[in-house]
């Protein structure tokens, strides 16, 4: 009786702590998909894939856009992707220098794939991996085993071509947005663009490790300027350029504009902690993030001023 107790509470324990968050697929056109993250911190539940990624399937195999923050991470987008397709995974494109968008590359670049990145974004991955594995340590704990740093094996300045089994792709580095090397990607057949950290949906964006929040506004504009039918985000859920352009690009101008109102009367860094940004407060996260967010413009823009 007692032994049969001690399996059941043992039982149970480890269903609770194994209870891994699923991503969530959504078919977006004619093989391609996104697949959707938590929108909540990294945790030891979500493997710190609390991103958004992308995957289009071809005949020639898959491209993933993102591999996950870790080895496990990357394990749990191989295992959707094998619900939509049993083809290899040729290319793996980090868009950016988050933790999410490179640190499961060693279990793609096992399985074969080519691994590609803008060179800031590599010099990015080179410079942080310490501190990202630091992070993470923290936040995912036993969901970070087996997480090696590996780092793109084909790099570009601002732009390169991938074209597999028939599918044309573009990628753009046009300068930093959330961090140093971010690129968004380009389907011109399908006008569907892959955006990883230049777009936030759903949730509240922080400025980020570049801090810089004036390029991400242009680096915004030149990605919006291909017209896209379809966003696929760095996190949240695929949208419209619309939905897009407003939990993104129109709340980093909304930062900039209430900045400089307290710059013209002369304010300080705690009057931009004041402002009011209820109007953003649909997106998740604002609570720990909005006045961070204002700090940081403040930061820059009083520099320029
Ligand atoms: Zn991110």
């Amino acid at each position: 009786m007692l032994k049969t107790c001690v399996f059941v509470i043992f039982s149970l324990f480890s269903s609770v702590v194994s209870a891994e968050f699923v991503l969530k697929v959504h078919n977006i056109d004619d093989n391609v998909y996104a697949l959707v993250g938590e929108l909540t911190q990294r945790s030891e539940t979500n493997l710190g894939n609390n991103s958004t990624h992308g995957v289009i399937v071809t005949d020639e195999g898959v491209i993933l856009i993102d591999a996950g923050a870790s080895y496990l991470g990357a394990k749990q987008i191989h295992k959707a992707i094998q619900t939509l397709t049993d083809k290899p995974i040729k290319f793996v494109i980090n868009s950016g220098g988050q933790d999410h968008r490179w640190l499961g590359n060693d279990y793609f670049k096992e399985l074969g794939a080519t691994i590609v990145a803008s060179k800031n974004a590599r010099e990015d991955h080179k410079a942080r991996a310490d501190q990202q594995l630091v992070g993470l340590e923290t936040l995912i704990g036993k969901s970070l085993k087996g997480t090696k740093p590996a780092f793109a094996t084909e790099v570009f300045d601002s732009q390169k071509k991938i074209t597999l089994g028939g599918v044309n792709l573009e990628l753009y580095h046009v300068g930093s947005a959330h961090t140093l090397g971010d690129v968004f990607i380009w389907m011109p057949e399908k006008r569907i663009m892959f955006t990883g950290d230049i777009v936030y949906n759903n949730r509240m964006l922080g400025i980020g490790p570049a801090q810089n929040f004036q390029s991400w506004i242009e680096v915004f504009e030149k990605m919006a300027s291909y017209k896209p039918k379809h966003i696929i985000p760095g996190h949240g859920d695929p949208s419209s350029l619309e939905v897009a352009t407003k939990n993104t690009y129109e709340y980093l101008l909304f930062l900039k504009a209430k900045v400089a109102d307290i710059l013209d009367n002369d304010g300080e860094m705690l009057d931009a902690l004041k402002i009011d940004q209820s109007q953003y407060h649909y997106l998740v996260n604002h609570e720990s993030i909005a006045g961070k967010n204002a700090q940081w413009v403040f930061e820059q823009m009083e520099f320029d001023y």
